[in-house]
């Protein structure tokens, strides 16, 4: 059954967390960099004032252009060498007094960038710094700068690495059906938002197909649970075997599964599902008794949401359950 949560879900655009850290790193440095910009001004010391009002301006600018267009690739660049080259400068005019701010520079960058890229502009930033740290300073305190900066290079990038995998592990897991290992309700979502994004550009045609295994609770009733749950694995198998690796399969729910095929006309999506049909019917996936399904194809419409195009797959499948199952339908 379609469910108006579904409508909701498909319309929503979450965030990522790598847009929630570049705008927290902005916003903190415009604040953070604004009473230092104030203290240049009222210091008539004009030179680090400019380069204060600089950051604060591309910060701010960076922080809208992310917030408004929800683009990060070129911030995210961007920002890492804003901070390299507002640290560079700030060093270079003021002294090694300044060297304490290598420290949120590196933090910054292991979370900006990915973590192996972390470590390549941290080892720039640190061997740029070689002629003023020992023009500056004595051989112990820059011996001493570098040891604490690589320690909290090392630290970063353990913790960067491991949240990252952490995080794969999880938006995977979020977004899997655990029994089939195929993706389930929240990946449908978000794939049928992706197609409706790109289908206002590109008009290709894009079709889907809803499967409902037949009379499956008295399968249940009658061989057990983890008979029916073997089943849902085997005929996951069979249709991953059947589709394109372009196409996609969710669990949509319990015993009903969702096939998108992209670049497909209706008649292709079809004859799929037809053929899907009928290898499901002629194999064996349970002795002394046939299993079967009931499919529902609908092509995507110009305008119509997510919920209203599964909407019309969901009444062809309801149409082949009345028609006697074991077979196809398309709106
Ligand atoms: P219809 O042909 O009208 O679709 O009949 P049906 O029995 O398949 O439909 P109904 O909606 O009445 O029952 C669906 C059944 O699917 C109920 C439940 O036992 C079974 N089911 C749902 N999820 C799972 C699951 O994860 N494992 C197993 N083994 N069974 C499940
Ligand atoms: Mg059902
Ligand atoms: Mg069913």
């Amino acid at each position: 059954m379609i469910t108006s949560s579904s409508n909701k879900s498909l319309a929503a655009h979450k965030r990522s967390t790598e847009e929630y850290i570049i705008l927290s790193f902005c916003a903190a440095s415009v604040l953070c960099l604004l009473p230092f910009c104030i203290m240049r001004l009222l210091s008539m010391d004009w030179l680090i004032a400019i380069l204060d009002i600089f950051a604060v301006s591309a910060m701010a600018g960076l922080f809208c252009y992310v917030y408004l267009f929800k683009q990060i690739r070129i911030a995210r660049w961007l920002l890492a060498a804003l901070c390299l080259f507002v640290l560079f400068a700030t060093i270079y005019l003021k002294g090694s007094a300044q060297l304490v701010w290598t420290y949120p520079v590196i933090v910054a960058l292991f979370f900006i960038l990915t973590p192996k890229l972390g470590v390549l502009f941290t080892l720039i930033l640190l061997a740029s710094l070689v002629p003023v740290i020992f023009r500056e300073t004595q051989l112990i305190a820059g011996a001493a700068f570098y040891i604490s900066a690589i320690a909290t290079t090392v630290f970063s990038f353990v913790f960067a690495a491991k949240t990252r995998e952490q995080h794969n592990q999880l938006t995977a897991l979020s977004v899997s059906d655990p029994l089939t290992g195929v993706g389930n309700r929240r990946a449908l979502d978000e794939k049928l938002a992706n197609i409706i994004n790109l289908q206002e550009r590109n008009t290709m045609p894009v079709c889907l197909i809803l499967l409902d295994l037949d009379r499956f609770k008295s399968i249940n009733d009658q061989y057990g649970h983890g008979v029916g749950d073997k089943i849902l694995i085997q005929l996951v198998q069979m249709i991953l075997q059947r589709i394109r690796s372009s196409d996609g399969l969710f669990r949509f729910g319990g015993e009903e599964f969702v096939i998108v095929t992209e670049n497909t006309e209706l008649t292709d999506a079809a004859n799929l599902a037809e053929q899907i049909r009928k290898d499901i019917e002629q194999t064996c996936l349970l002795e002394h008794n046939k299993i079967t399904v009931s499919l529902g194809t609908a092509q995507y419409q110009q305008g119509e949401t997510g919920y209203e195009w599964l909407g019309r797959a969901d009444k062809a499948m309801y149409q082949a359950k009345e028609e006697g199952r074991n077979m196809s339908c398309v709106a």
